[in-house]
């Protein structure tokens, strides 16, 4: 894909969000020359990336750890000026801390397998660090077999996965109906390191015995090409993108619903806001939910019933439970940490299953190493992330029912006392965060962090296409191929502006 040309047909495009994958586009789109707006239903850009200011702490309340950055130098690359110009992108080293339940410790160095293997050997032995060699190796054969076909192209259907020359063996590498925790257990019996494999399913708010063995390639991709921090927060990713975009002259507005997307036989003309105002355009980008597109925004006809019945089949993405913490005084945790508890299974369950909160669930803490990120030098700000089910009152858990919120939220901070962490003496600051509050701040249903999960072989094939079955409607962001989490909603929109530039 290149943009080595401005265009000769400007059209006039509509993006619907301004989460990243709206920016995103937008900012291509712009720069080839299209006249693009953006509608925005909240007050603020950045969706579900924001980085939010509590009395003198700084919170990312979305993405706390970037992965895979050359998507979004790319993106500031071919848009303008080199993303060095307007963030500080700073490794995180070590990358990460785990901590298992009976005390047992590793930390994971940043961008080196060879440092990495040697701490899981001198965590677990020599036999564990072979098994993450080998792991790794099978992970980073993974994603040379899968990287173009399923996450840098469009994937319109499992037939133009047939056509591929090097189909049957990467059919063998991929192996698409293994589960990750499946093909974990052939490589290792490390209950340790299984438990840090099956976490990676969760950057995808999925099950890893249920998801397909090509997860694998989240942890290659995280060790190959680093745990990255963004100064002053992840959320300064989306304010330079909103600067990026109306310095290409995007009309950018905040507080603005869109409330249908108009259609004239069989093609897209444009949208309609909550104010009943008809904005026409030639072009309608959605990067709201797809589950809102298909279900909400447009009219239901036949051309759409195929990807409601998909989205219908798919499992949605888990959500969060978090604990916005502001504490005075320093301590000597590390910038990400994860407390597993002894029985993770039980914690997908809950999510999965019974559709309940977590009783005993994996703790992820985010004490970002950044001055930029709270006012006192001797204090911190942690983000506590635990994995939850959707907000679902009807046939699932309601969130808001009275006394939920702080009964958990008590729980969680009594189970980090249990872990050696103490808070409550040191608490200046706490919010909590509830799915219910993700879905009203984000416009994601139910609080969903990824949109679909990827549970199931075939999850790939039922999230939302990018070229939608009608004209000149396409779909971006996390609940659209290749899937959610920073680097594949910005791999999304790179799709979605070269195939509006198509059409
Ligand atoms: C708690 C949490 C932790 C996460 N951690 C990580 C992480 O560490 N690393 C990582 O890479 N990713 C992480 N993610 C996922 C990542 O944040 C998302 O995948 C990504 O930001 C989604 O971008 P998007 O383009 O899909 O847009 P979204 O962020 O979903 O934004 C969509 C936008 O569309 C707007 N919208 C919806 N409907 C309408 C409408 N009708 N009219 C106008 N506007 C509308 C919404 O208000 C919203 O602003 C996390 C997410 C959460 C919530």
């Amino acid at each position: 894909m290149s943009y080595h040309r401005v265009t000769d047909s400007p059209k006039k495009v509509i993006v619907i969000g301004a989460g990243m994958g709206g920016l995103a586009t937008a900012a291509r789109l712009a720069k080839r020359g299209h006249k693009v707006t953006i509608f925005e239903a909240t007050d603020s850009v950045g969706g579900k990336c924001r980085t939010e200011w509590i009395d003198g702490f700084a919170f990312d309340v979305g993405p706390s750890l970037l992965t895979l950055p050359a998507v979004y130098r790319d993106l500031f690359l071919k848009t303008g000026k080199r993303i060095e110009h307007v963030l500080n992108l700073k490794p995180v080293d070590p990358a990460f801390t785990y901590v298992f339940h009976d005390g047992k410790k590793i930390v994971f160095p940043n961008l080196s397998h060879n440092k990495t293997v040697t701490a899981v050997s001198e965590a677990f032995g020599n036999e564990a660090g072979n098994q993450w060699h080998n792991l790794m190796q099978r992970a980073e054969q993974m994603w040379d077999s899968s990287r173009e076909s399923f996450i840098e192209g469009e994937l319109r259907s499992p037939l133009q996965l047939l056509k591929r020359k090097s189909f049957f063996s990467d059919l063998k590498t991929i192996a698409p109906f293994t589960s990750l925790r499946s093909l974990t257990s052939r490589y290792t019996d490390n209950t340790y390191l299984k438990k840090i494999i099956d976490r990676y399913a969760t950057y995808t708010g999925s099950d890893p015995r249920e998801v397909p063995a090509v997860l694998l390639t989240i942890a290659f991709v995280e060790e190959a090409f680093g745990a990255w921090h963004v100064e002053g927060g992840l959320g300064s990713l989306a304010t330079a993108l909103e600067t990026r975009v109306r310095d290409l002259g995007v009309e950018l507005y905040t507080g603005m619903k869109v409330v249908k997307i108009e259609v004239n036989k069989g093609s897209a003309t444009g949208v309609t806001l909550e104010d009943g105002r008809f904005i026409e355009a030639e072009a309608v980008v959605a990067n709201a939910d797809a589950q809102l597109v298909y279900n909400q925004l447009l009219s239901k006809n036949r051309k759409t019933a195929r990807p409601r019945k998909s989205l219908r089949k798919a499992t949605p993405s888990l959500s969060g439970f978090s604990l916005l913490l502001g504490l005075e005084g320093k301590s000597d945790l590390g910038h990400h940490t994860v407390f597993f508890p002894e029985d993770y299974d039980a914690e997908f369950d809950d999510i999965f299953k019974f559709k309940q909160p977590v009783r005993n669930p994996a703790i992820y803490i985010c004490n970002p190493d950044d001055q930029k990120m709270r006012e006192a030098a001797d204090s911190e700000s942690w983000f506590v992330l635990i994995n939850a089910p959707r907000h679902e009152p009807l046939g699932g858990f309601d969130w808001n029912a009275p006394g939920v919120r702080e009964q958990y939220a008590n729980h969680i901070l009594d189970l980090m006392e249990q872990r050696g962490l103490n808070v409550r003496s040191r608490l200046n600051v706490m919010e909590i965060r509830t799915p219910a509050d993700l879905e009203v701040r984000t416009n994601a249903p139910g609080g969903s962090i990824y949109g679909t999960s990827s549970n199931g072989a075939r999850s790939a094939f039922l999230r939302a296409r990018n070229r939608s079955p009608i004209k000149n409607l396409y779909c971006v962001g996390g609940s659209a191929h290749p899937g959610g989490g920073l680097p594949l909603v910005g791999l999304s929109a790179e799709i979605v502006a070269t195939a509006v530039e198509e059409n």
